[in-house]
């Protein structure tokens, strides 16, 4: 056995984060976010964190050496067996070749890069309603997936906030910033042969299938 990975990749409001916590579930897949663990890394106040919440609130994207240093550790704490479901990673091409290197020399396979498709629409209210629990992380949504009472968490009470990258302004430029540098990646996996479009802006569930027949 070696190394195996799938990709998510997509706009930001596209539900790469919805789509792998599904996968999850039902599958052996280890996910991989490396927005999580950016996340994880400014609220433990590492050098890491430090260096990537300036991007991050600026809705641009961390520096690829930084991206890369989590990613390679991250690889490291799989075994040599593991199934990874990227989530959000790669995200430029220099780090798509990268990758790819360090797969190659790893004897690692990449097998499906799933590009979940919304249209710009969805994305913006998706991301604008977006509302995220401060104790246990649960996600709601002020109209799709509204709390039983607003503002407040229905699994544990907590209280709901925004995420700060998802102001209007922020939300607009990390558009923008996908369009730039990780639309390309699009081109790149498609002449791999490894590119599988699906349609992510119906129900969660309808598009959780999709990719789950994919992967048979
Ligand atoms: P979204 O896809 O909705 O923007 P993420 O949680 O995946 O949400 O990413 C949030 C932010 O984290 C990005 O705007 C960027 O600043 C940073 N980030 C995450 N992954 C990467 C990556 N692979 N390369 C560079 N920056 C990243
Ligand atoms: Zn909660």
């Amino acid at each position: 056995m070696s190394i195996q990975a799938i990709v998510l990749l997509g706009a930001p409001g596209a539900g790469k984060g919805t789509m792998a916590e599904a996968i999850r579930g039902a599958t052996a897949f280890i996910h991989v976010s490396t927005g999580d663990m950016l996340r994880e890394a400014i609220n433990a106040g590492t050098p890491v964190g430090r260096e990537a919440e300036v991007f991050m609130r600026q809705g641009a994207l961390v520096p690829d050496e930084v991206i890369l240093k989590i990613v390679m550790a991250r690889l490291e704490q799989g075994g040599p067996d593991a199934l990874y479901m990227f989530d959000g990673f790669p995200r430029t091409l220099e780090q798509a070749r990268l990758m790819d290197a360090e797969f190659t020399r790893r004897g690692a396979k990449l097998s499906h890069v799933f590009l979940l498709d919304v249209s710009r629409a969805v994305s913006l209210e998706r991301l604008g309603g977006r509302r995220i629990c401060r104790r246990c992380g649960a996600n709601f949504h002020v109209r799709n997936i509204p709390p039983k009472k607003a503002g407040i968490c229905d699994n544990c009470g907590g209280e709901l906030s925004q995420r700060p990258d998802d102001s209007r302004a922020t939300i607009l430029k990390r558009l923008e910033v996908f369009q730039q540098q990780t639309a390309g990646l699009v081109a790149y996996y498609e002449k791999r042969g490894l590119l599988q479009r699906v349609d992510s802006s119906g129900p969660r569930d309808e598009t959780v299938a999709d990719i789950m027949k994919r992967l048979q």
